[in-house]
């Protein structure tokens, strides 16, 4: 397409239409471009990602959002890492916290000197080398302060935030910034008759709206990428079986937890996401297994407080979009692919694609190199979830259901395959430099899994027997300093940014 783009259309006001309506919006300050987006209050949004990871903060930053008047607005808590509940063994749990275990030494990482000290017999758990899961046990939060001087790094964090209300904050940051907002649903699309590029959707009452370039944010439908331009999907349920989800929110009873919990279940697991107003929960299961009466019942069974609406049922198939971009639509959110939320990942691919987007934004024309070069990034990124993804249904013990003997007969994607068998040779973990989940999120999960590596770096023995001890426990009692001056979680709170109370009393 040689004309220039002038003009951008976001179909879709979901969590991803409104970060990327917010984010190009501010980000292409001075170009003049015009940004319409799309949304139909009659189809609706999905609104039940609730949990993230740590560079959701830099997004935010990015927008120079203040982060007490954001934590507000979306009744958020902060998140610190995942619980996973029954997931290697029925009884046992472990914490895949954000943030690194000690320090690296001799060059390696510090996981190796921990798998020596267990060959040695030593008895200390890797969670004591870790801030963030330290916090966690104790259900504290809390940032560095400008007096702290212990050499560990600032803690890494994330959010739980009502997605609905993330939404809704992010479209007052993007009208603010000029962007248009046009309710009603779209009846059809117009193509070019040459290129077959999108040139305008049609809305039921009739309405033209006309564009240069179409950001797909439909949700599951694809309604421009894979309804009209049939980008193709690629199914990864061989990997991934869970296809259904059955969401409900209840009321909030106990201390707010800084972490998310994910609780393996006979036919898949099930999510806990404190929030200020309430709790999020869902039950992500496999049909094969489940019907959908039998999790409803089940899930409504297994809440902390009593239930504010009626289970939500949500069906997907884990995949990808095989082009995210083609011609001159690029497909955001849940219309470019799927992976369940195991490690709350959805909304960072939001924002990973936008910044890419921006990255590569076309100036005089649509290019094939670009769009190839944007799709073969969006592939990897997704693979790398989805292996890590695998990992824990793979590397089980659980036998009890047919579910589970299910899940430990998958093969392997290759790609995990290499990643599993070198850290089981030697405890090694290589991390390209792009990816997204770094050393100590695989090594959180192979190590709580139950995968045991027979060796692990030679480096590993450079320090003697007493020169190791001397340095656990003084990386593990900076660990226990720094966590000992965190506040509790809901004290740190209501000291910054909790919601109004009147608030809190109409959202649930
Ligand atoms: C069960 C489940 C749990 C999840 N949990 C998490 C989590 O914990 N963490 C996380 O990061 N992510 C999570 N996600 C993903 C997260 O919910 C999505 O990434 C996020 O909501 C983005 O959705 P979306 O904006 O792409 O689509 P949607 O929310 O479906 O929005 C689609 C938009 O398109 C509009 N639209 C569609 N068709 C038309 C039409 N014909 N005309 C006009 N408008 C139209 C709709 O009106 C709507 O505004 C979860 C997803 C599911 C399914």
């Amino acid at each position: 397409m040689q004309r220039k783009v002038r003009k951008i259309v976001i179909v879709g006001g979901g969590t991803a239409g409104w970060m990327t309506a917010a984010a190009l919006a501010r980000m292409s300050t001075g170009m003049k471009y015009s940004i319409e987006l799309i949304e139909s209050d009659e189809i609706g949004i999905v609104g039940v990602g609730e949990a993230t990871i740590p560079p959701i903060c830099d997004f935010n930053r990015s927008m120079k959002i203040d982060e007490n008047e954001f934590m507000r607005a979306t009744q958020a808590s902060f998140k610190l890492g995942i619980e996973f509940v029954d997931w290697h063994r029925l009884g046992e749990s472990y914490i895949h916290p954000f943030g690194f275990y000690g320090v690296q030494m001799h060059g390696i990482y510090f996981h190796h000197f921990w798998l020596r000290h267990r060959a040695q017999g030593g008895s200390m758990p890797p969670e004591v080398f870790n801030q963030n899961i330290m916090a966690c046990r104790q259900g504290r939060f809390g940032k560095i302060l400008p007096t702290d001087m212990l050499p560990i790094a600032q803690v890494a964090y994330a959010y739980h935030f009502d997605a609905g209300l993330y939404a809704a904050f992010l479209r007052r940051l993007a009208e603010a910034d000029g962007v248009r907002r046009i309710e009603g649903k779209i009846v059809s699309v117009q193509q070019n008759g040459e290129d077959g590029f999108i040139e305008s959707v049609k809305l039921a009452d009739g309405r033209e709206v006309a564009g240069d370039l179409f950001i797909d944010c439909s949700g599951f439908r694809g309604l421009l990428i894979e309804q009209t331009l049939h980008a193709g999907y690629e199914d990864w349920r061989e990997w991934l079986p869970c296809d259904r989800a059955m969401a409900v929110p209840c009321e909030r009873v106990s201390a707010t937890t800084p972490y998310t919990r994910s609780t393996s279940r006979e036919a898949g697991w099930q999510w806990r996401i404190p929030l200020q107003h309430r709790t999020g929960n869902g039950y992500v299961y496999c049909s094969e297994y489940l019907s959908d009466d039998e999790a409803a019942s089940k899930l409504l069974g297994r809440l902390d407080g009593a239930a504010l609406a009626a289970p939500r049922p949500l069906r997907f198939v884990a995949g990808r979009r095989k082009e995210v971009w083609k011609k001159n639509v690029v497909a955001l959110g849940l219309a470019s692919g799927f992976l369940e939320p195991l490690e709350s990942t959805s909304i960072h691919l939001i924002q990973a694609m936008i910044a890419r987007l921006l990255f590569f934004f076309p100036g005089d024309g649509i290019d094939q190199a670009t769009i190839d070069r944007f799709n073969l990034l969006a592939r990897a990124e997704l693979e790398e979830i989805r292996d890590l993804l695998v990992l824990h249904y793979m590397a089980t013990e659980r036998d009890d259901t047919p579910f589970w003997r299910h899940c430990r007969a998958i093969s392997r994607p290759e790609s995990l395959r290499l990643r599993w068998d070198m850290y089981e040779q030697n405890g090694g973990i290589f991390i390209e430099p792009s990816v997204l989940f770094k050393e100590p999120s695989w090594f959180a999960i192979f190590e709580g899994q139950g995968v045991r590596p027979r060796s692990y770096h030679p480096f590993a023995d450079i320090p003697s027997d007493e020169e190791l001890a001397r340095r656990f426990a003084l990386m593990s009692g900076d660990v226990q300093k720094r966590v000992a001056t965190f506040p509790m979680h809901d004290d740190y709170i209501r000291a910054h940014c909790a919601a109004p109370p009147m608030m809190k009393e109409k959202m649930a």
